[in-house]
């Protein structure tokens, strides 16, 4: 198991137990904020949250059992690990803390490890086959278990790491989506963590004291370029404090009409209206950088003032 941060030595124990009170409030917060903005979980939901035994999936369950008690509705949550035989999994971690929790789980157990190492020569990859197995057995798991919401335990940090990676690497400006219905159609995939920082999760986990399992025992390489963009944001959120807070809203405001893609707006079918419009092209004056309207409860953009933040507009 992986062992936590030490605590702060210089924190009294009152200012730990005031800090820590205000850390569980603001994860509530934001997780029933991403709820509701999504209207994630409804009346009657059979919720699977999977867990890997990791910082984040151990948060989503423990925040989502706490909403569960406040929530106006009622649902259901199964908690369902996949052990794939990873060398030194660790199988009696999680039934433990599962049992100790009281919550409903199930474990299911199949050998995808060797299926990958037979099939992926050595040193190649293995997370493209690994993945698709999990996703195959997982979605059969909830079919069996008679769920028909998935949860996941992607934070913001993942969210706005998967832009850039679609960006950088792949040509497309695709974040990773609070909701949307599994590639099989069957499920409805919900990320309750989508609004909560990686910062808060590892605090979280710390106090918790989660008995962590490493996400490294299948011996894969980490993916360089995902580390890459990681680093770049960690350095960009010490360097611009609110600039990753503004990437979050800025991705729940979108303006079609300034970005290039012809079929999300008909660039070709523009014509002069006649009518004055704000939000029409201000041709030749520069672009002003303006917050975006609050919408239901969602932070306003956090000022940040540096140089690159406005357009051009003698280019
Ligand atoms: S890191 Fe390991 S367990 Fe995770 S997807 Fe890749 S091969 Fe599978």
């Amino acid at each position: 198991m992986v062992s936590h941060p030490p605590k702060d030595p210089c924190m009294t124990p009152e200012k730990e137990a005031f800090e820590n009170h205000k850390l569980d409030k603001r994860l509530c917060r934001e997780v029933g904020r991403a709820i509701v903005d999504f209207n994630m979980i409804e009346e009657g939901d059979r919720v699977m949250v999977c867990l890997s035994g990791g910082k984040d999936s151990y948060t989503m369950l423990d925040i989502l059992l706490k909403m569960q008690q406040r929530a106006p509705v009622s649902f259901e949550l199964i908690a369902v690990n996949l052990d794939q035989k990873q060398p030194g999994f660790p199988a009696d971690v999680l039934p433990a803390y599962l049992s100790q929790l009281g919550v409903k789980f199930h474990i299911e157990t199949q050998d995808t490890y060797s299926i990958v190492k037979q099939v992926i020569p050595e040193g190649k990859t293995m997370c493209s086959l690994c993945s698709r197995l999990r996703r195959g057995i997982l979605y059969r798991v909830a079919r069996e278990l008679g769920c028909n919401k998935l949860a996941l335990g992607h934070h913001r940090d993942d969210m706005l790491q998967t832009l850039f990676l679609n960006m950088f690497f792949g040509g497309k400006l695709k974040g990773m989506p609070p909701k949307l219905v599994s590639d099989n159609g069957e499920f409805v995939v919900i990320r309750p963590l989508a609004y909560v920082v990686e910062k808060d999760i590892v605090r979280w986990a710390q106090v918790q004291q989660y008995p962590i399992i490493p996400c490294t025992l299948c011996g894969s390489q980490e993916n360089l370029q995902r580390k890459q963009v990681g680093d770049m944001l960690r350095d960009w959120d010490k360097r611009f404090p609110g600039r990753l807070e503004n990437m979050l809203t800025a991705l729940q405001n979108v303006v079609p009409s300034h970005l290039m893609d012809r079929q999300l707006y008909p660039f070709e079918s523009i014509k002069a209206t006649g009518v004055a419009d704000d939000e029409g092209d201000k041709a030749f004056d520069e672009e002003p950088i303006a917050p975006p309207p609050r919408a239901s409860g969602a932070p306003s953009v956090i000022p940040i003032a540096q140089p690159e933040a406005t357009t051009g507009a003698c280019s």
